[in-house]
């Protein structure tokens, strides 16, 4: 009886780990072009993990500074 209920506390437990890694994945913005996880700071043109990254209306910036700065290169095509 205690084995079963250890059973089904695991497999509620297992559920919810997955519906979260789940929506987790779900909620990334695909707002960026590359399908990559890296993008490139519209300001200085480096490049940097998605995470770490600022966007601000679907351009990349990599750091609050910059995107306050604004996209300095001509990568708008
Ligand atoms: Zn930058």
């Amino acid at each position: 009886m205690l084995l079963r209920g250890v059973l089904i506390l695991l497999a509620v437990v297992f559920v919810i780990w997955l519906l979260s890694a789940r929506s987790r994945v779900a909620k990334r913005p695909r707002s960026v072009r590359q399908p990559e996880a890296f993008v490139r700071c519209a300001h200085c043109g480096v490049h940097l993990p998605r995470n770490d990254a600022i966007v601000d209306d679907g351009i990349a910036y990599c750091s609050e500074t910059h995107r306050l700065a604004g996209p300095r290169e001509t990568a708008e095509r």
